[in-house]
């Protein structure tokens, strides 16, 4: 399997859950508001035998060119967004969920792949709709014949990809493994820890 990173950089968050880039180089870590968190957005993307996947989706930005900032990274790397055949999250905060819908065309954003969400983490994020989440867009989402929901702790995603529903970063947080070939991905997303102040 392939794994490429799929950076779209630092931001750095507070409890208005607002994302301010953070340029590593220039800006202090000290001049932040209180409370903040600095978190690099990063997708992933796997390629294995049979399938190109998505692992989360980031903030779904338009960059300063008015690309679409995740297709722009994908293409970067001989990907185009019908390519990817499945999409899969670990949980729906708007920065990893952003790119799940196109910003321009306000349809889902890989048309040709299965997107796999955790329903409790769905209904959560619609139920609760704090600014952590971007409702509107997983409302989108929710009209998709594309959708594939597990209600289940763990279990099986598709073939050789599993998951185990975490909680921790939030409510129902998952983490996932891909197995293929005697080789395992772990990833984690957010159960992670961060630098905090
Ligand atoms: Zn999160």
């Amino acid at each position: 399997m392939k794994i490429i990173p799929l950076s779209e950089g630092a931001f750095t968050v507070d409890a208005s859950k607002k994302f301010i880039p953070f340029k590593l180089s220039e800006d202090e870590m000290a001049d932040r508001n209180r409370g903040s968190l600095l978190v690099e957005i990063q997708p992933f993307v796997v390629i294995t035998a049979d399938d190109i996947i998505l692992l989360d989706t980031g903030l779904g930005l338009i960059d300063d060119d008015g690309q679409f900032q995740l297709y722009k990274n994908l293409r970067d790397n001989g990907i185009n967004a019908t390519d990817v055949t499945q999409v899969i999250m670990s949980h729906l905060h708007k920065d990893h969920a952003g790119g799940l819908i196109n910003p321009y065309t306000r349809q889902l954003a890989f048309e040709n792949a299965t997107y796999h969400i955790q329903q409790q983490e769905l209904d959560y994020a619609l139920e609760i709709g704090s600014a952590s989440y971007n409702t509107d867009l997983l409302e989108l989402l929710q009209q998709s014949d594309n959708l594939v929901l597990t209600e289940a702790e763990t279990g099986f995603i598709a073939d050789g990809i599993s998951y185990e529903v975490t909680g921790a970063h939030s409510k129902f947080h998952r983490v996932i493994w891909l197995n293929e070939g005697g080789e395992t991905i772990f990833f984690g997303a957010d159960d992670a820890p961060s630098f905090h102040r």
